[in-house]
C-alpha cells in the first residue's frame, strides 16, 4: 500500500525486495538466538542497538553524498528525538513519528529506549566508554535519579511550548529548524561530556523529553522488570543499571524504577537469577523469551526500513 518502495532492495532491483524480507529475517532470528543462549547480554545489545544507528545514520550520509535511493522521501527532518513530539506540533501536520513511537511502546513498552532509537545508542556507547568504578556509577546513579523525571519533565514542556510558540510566531521551519538543531547538540554535549563521566546514560535519564514519554506510555504494555523472593539484597544488579532505575531502595521494594527500559542488562549481573521479566500467566523464562522475539522483530523492521 506504500505509495513508494520502502525497501532498498526494492528501490535498486524491483522485485527484489522479498530477498531483503528473508535477510532481514534471517538476521534477527540469529540474533535471537545469540541473546537467548548469552547469559549476559548487555555488550550484545548494545553492539545490535549501534549497528541500528550506524544503519540509520549511514543511509542519510549515502542518500546525501550518493543516491537518493537511500532517503526515504528526500524530505529531510532533523534526527532529534524530541521533534517526535515537538516537530508536529510546530508543523500541526505529520503524526507519523509520534504514531510509531506510541506503536512500539504498546509493543514493547518503554524498550524504544534501550532497542529502537536512532541516537539513544550512542548515550548507551559514551556511557560505556566511562573509566567509572562500578561503585561510583552507582553513587552518580543516585544523584542523577533525582532528574529523571523534572529533568526530562522540564524539556518535555519546554520542546512543547518552544514549538507551539514559535507556530504561534509565525516562525519560518528554517529558523525554528536551528533551535531544535541546538537543542540536538546540547544533548550530544550532554552525552559526550557527562554520559563518558558517569558511565551513566545522563542524556536518555535526565534530558531527552522522549525517554520520559516512553517510561509513562510503556506502562500500557504489561511486561515488567521484578526481582524475585530469594534476592540476596548483594546489589550487584544496580551497578550495571545505565539508566539510573535501579538503586538500593528499589531492590528493597523489588522493582526498578521509572526510568527502567527493560534493556535487560542488569540481568546478567545477578549469579541467582532472582532478576527478570514478567508478563501475566507465563513463567519469567517464558516472558523472557517474547520480549526477546518482540525486540529483536523490531530491530530487523526498523534496520530495513527505517531512514530519514
Ligand atoms: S531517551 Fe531519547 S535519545 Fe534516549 S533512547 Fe529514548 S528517545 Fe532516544
Ligand atoms: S533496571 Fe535493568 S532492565 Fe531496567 S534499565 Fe536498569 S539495567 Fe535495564
Ligand atoms: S544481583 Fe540479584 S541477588 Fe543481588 S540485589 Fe540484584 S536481584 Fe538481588
Amino acid at each position: 500500500m506504500s505509495p513508494l518502495p520502502v525497501l532498498l532492495a526494492d528501490r535498486f532491483v524491483p522485485g527484489s525486495g522479498v530477498l531483503e524480507i528473508l535477510g532481514l529475517a534471517w538476521y534477527a532470528s540469529w540474533a535471537c538466538g545469540l541473546l537467548v543462549a548469552a547469559r549476559d547480554t548487555a555488550r550484545l545489545r548494545l553492539r545490535l542497538w549501534l549497528l541500528f544507528s550506524l544503519v540509520f545514520f549511514g543511509q542519510l550520509a549515502l542518500g546525501l553524498i550518493l543516491d537518493e535511493r537511500f532517503l526515504m522521501t528526500g524530505r529531510l527532518h532533523l534526527p532529534v528525538p524530541a521533534l517526535i513530539a515537538a516537530g508536529p506540533l510546530f508543523r500541526g501536520d505529520g503524526f507519523f513519528m509520534p504514531i510509531l513511537f506510541a506503536a512500539s511502546a504498546l509493543v514493547l513498552g518503554p524498550a524504544w529506549c534501550s532497542w529502537l532509537c536512532y541516537v539513544g545508542a550512542w548515550d548507551g556507547a559514551c556511557a560505556a566508554k566511562a573509566r567509572a568504578t562500578a561503585p561510583e556509577r552507582l553513587a552518580a546513579s543516585a544523584r542523577i535519579r533525582r532528574f529523571t523525571v523534572w529533568g526530562r519533565g522540564a524539556t518535555l514542556v519546554l520542546a512543547c511550548a518552544a514549538a507551539l510558540g514559535l507556530r504561534a510566531a509565525g516562525v519560518p521551519g528554517i529558523q525554528a529548524v536551528w533551535l531544535a538543531a541546538l537543542f540536538g547538540l546540547a544533548g550530544v554535549g550532554i552525552m559526550v561530556i557527562l554520559s563518558r563521566r558517569a558511565g551513566i546514560m545522563v542524556h536518555c535519564a535526565t534530558f531527552c523529553p522522549m525517554g520520559l514519554v516512553a517510561n509513562v506510555l510503556g506502562r500500557l504494555n504489561p511486561l515488567r522488570l521484578r526481582l524475585g523472593q530469594d534476592c540476596t539484597r548483594c546489589g550487584a544488579c544496580a551497578m550495571r543499571c545505565r539508566y539510573a532505575a535501579l538503586l538500593p531502595g528499589d531492590i528493597e521494594q523489588g522493582r526498578p524504577g521509572l526510568s527502567c527500559t527493560l534493556c535487560g542488562d542488569c540481568l546478567g549481573a545477578c549469579g541467582h537469577g532472582c532478576l527478570g521479566y514478567r508478563l501475566p500467566g507465563l513463567s519469567p523464562a517464558a516472558a523472557r523469551m517474547v520480549f526477546l522475539v518482540l525486540a529483536v522483530s523490531l530491530h530487523a523492521v526498523f534496520l530495513g526500513v527505517a531512514r530519514i
